[in-house]
């Protein structure tokens, strides 16, 4: 998707260090940490949003949980949040769907 800045990052147009990668999703640290271990898990398909996935995205969505929950135990995170904001209100300020794993730990 043009003009997409998690797109340009999946394509390798903004260099960016992947923690992880598979056919469906990436995961990279977020440039604003916000914790101690601040993560963003993403597809590599563009779904904008929660609030507009399509029928077939809640299996793009569960594999990015799995991942993030195979990341976790990688770093040997006791406890983490995980979090998605939807919407502008929501504070979703990247419109490419995106999972923040969130830890005080790491
Ligand atoms: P959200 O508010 O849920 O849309 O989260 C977007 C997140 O993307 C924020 O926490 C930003 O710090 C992060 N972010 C934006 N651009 C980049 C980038 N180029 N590399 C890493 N993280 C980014
Ligand atoms: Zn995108």
């Amino acid at each position: 998707m043009k003009d997409c800045i998690f797109c340009k990052i999946i394509s390798g147009e903004i260099n960016t260090a992947f923690l992880y990668e598979d056919e469906i999703c990436v995961a990279f640290k977020d440039k604003n940490p916000k914790a101690k271990t601040h993560l963003l898990i993403l597809p590599k398909k563009h779904i904008a949003s929660v609030a507009v996935m399509n029928e077939g995205d809640e299996q793009t969505i569960g594999h990015l949980v799995k991942c993030a929950k195979e990341i976790a135990e990688n770093l040997n995170l006791p406890g983490y949040k995980l979090q998605i904001n939807v919407g502008r209100d929501g504070g979703q300020e990247v419109f490419h769907i995106h999972i923040h794993l969130l830890s005080n730990y790491g």
